[in-house]
């Protein structure tokens, strides 16, 4: 530890300011904006929202977690865990200490706050408690977050993490750095490891340009579930080539992201939204019946043509076709759900488009 500490005491207000509210007030936003819980603001998003059904990073959440406490105990602060997947990725809260609000998890941290900085610079920074004082502003239960302190985590020659404690230290805040590098050595040797393949999974089970599950995952996430009591809607965008011939196949890129977007906050924890094919989706909705499956499926039908794409300045109306199938279909497997959708799917385009049908030739 060298000069960090007085450099970001330097830094006073604003910046500790700038932390706490990067915390929270930043983070709120990107979580509003994205799916409800959104639990790891990668782009990967992880089984925690539900909505993907991707596979929790159990160890890698241990690990952390234990970590957290232990650097709460050394300090006397309530504690927590940030990491990213990739440099200049977003930097997530991914675990907290006892005492300290479990709501932080997901949060996005500022890359220019301290505990921003502590990643992108590799220092450590302390944040002055007096002078950072602000109100948390966690949905109902306000409660302030009061500088801190934060040092990097190192897995071999990278910074992809820090430990910090929320407030402001009981012992003097070279002791607090001291003692949480301490920690972060100690655990960064299972940590790495454990975050490598979190990291790893997540790319397997994850569509790349929407963040959505794919279809292995999604494939997954129905085996293991209950196929005899859960309804899946297969979506697929309406005239999307038009799109990409008028707009150049970027732009189609960034529709299908937009789609996807609306998904991610449609869906209810526990369902899966998956990218299955160019500009296919399904949506698994596992305990739903017939009558909630085509509820949910009118529901996205409704929402994307209220929630044109915008791109270049104009909006581009887009709309889907949706089929649903759900239990009890002949044979209640995951294939058969499948199939059974896609035929409705493709009932819905020849019968005109920019609408959902069921198996069994109900819907609407
Ligand atoms: P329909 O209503 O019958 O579904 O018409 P459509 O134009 O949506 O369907 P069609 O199957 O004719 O064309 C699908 C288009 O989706 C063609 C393909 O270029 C485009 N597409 C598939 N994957 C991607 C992708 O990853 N990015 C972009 N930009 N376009 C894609
Ligand atoms: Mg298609
Ligand atoms: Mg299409």
């Amino acid at each position: 530890m060298t000069g960090a500490p007085l450099w970001l005491l330097g830094v006073a207000m604003g910046a500790a300011l700038g932390w706490a509210a990067g915390l929270v007030y930043g983070s709120r936003r990107r979580r509003a904006a994205a799916a409800p819980a959104v639990r790891h603001a990668s782009g990967e998003i992880r089984a925690a929202d539900g909505t993907t059904g991707l596979p929790s990073d159990a160890k890698l959440d241990h690990l952390a977690r234990v970590l957290a406490d232990r650097a709460s105990e050394q300090v006397g602060l309530p504690c927590a865990v940030v990491l990213r997947d990739v440099d200049g990725g977003p930097m997530t809260i991914v675990a907290v200490s006892d005492g300290c609000d479990p709501r932080l998890i997901g949060y996005l941290v500022q890359p220019d706050s301290p505990a921003g900085r502590a990643i992108t610079e590799g220092t450590p920074t302390v944040a002055p408690a007096d002078e950072a004082a602000v109100e948390a502003g966690l949905r109902d239960r306000r409660r302030p977050l009061r500088g801190g302190v934060a040092v990097p985590l190192r897995f071999g020659s990278r910074v992809d993490g820090a430990v910090l404690a929320l407030g402001e230290p009981t012992m003097a805040p070279n002791a607090a750095v001291a003692a949480l590098e301490t920690l972060a050595r100690r655990f960064a040797s299972g940590l790495g490891p454990a975050h490598a393949i979190a990291i790893a999974e997540r790319r397997a089970n994850t569509d790349e340009l929407t963040g959505l599950a794919n279809r292995r995952s999604l494939n997954r996430a129905m085996a293991t579930g209950d196929a005899a009591r859960s309804a899946l809607v297969m979506l697929d965008l309406d005239f999307f080539k038009r799109i990409n011939d008028t707009l150049g196949h970027g732009a189609g890129d960034l529709a299908l992201k937009h789609v996807a977007d609306l998904l991610k906050t449609a869906l209810r924890a526990g369902d899966v939204a998956a990218r299955v094919g160019g500009e296919e989706f399904a949506v698994w909705l596992p305990g739903a019946d017939m009558a909630l499956g085509l509820e949910v499926a009118e529901r996205l039908r409704a929402l994307i043509e209220a929630k044109p794409f915008r791109f270049a300045g104009a909006e581009h109306p887009m709309t889907i076709s949706c089929g649903v199938s759900a239990a009890p279909v002949p044979i209640p497997s995951p294939d058969n759900l499948m199939a059974t959708a896609d035929a409705a799917l493709y009932r819905a385009k020849r019968e005109g488009r920019n609408r959902v049908m069921a198996t069994a030739g109900k819907g609407g």
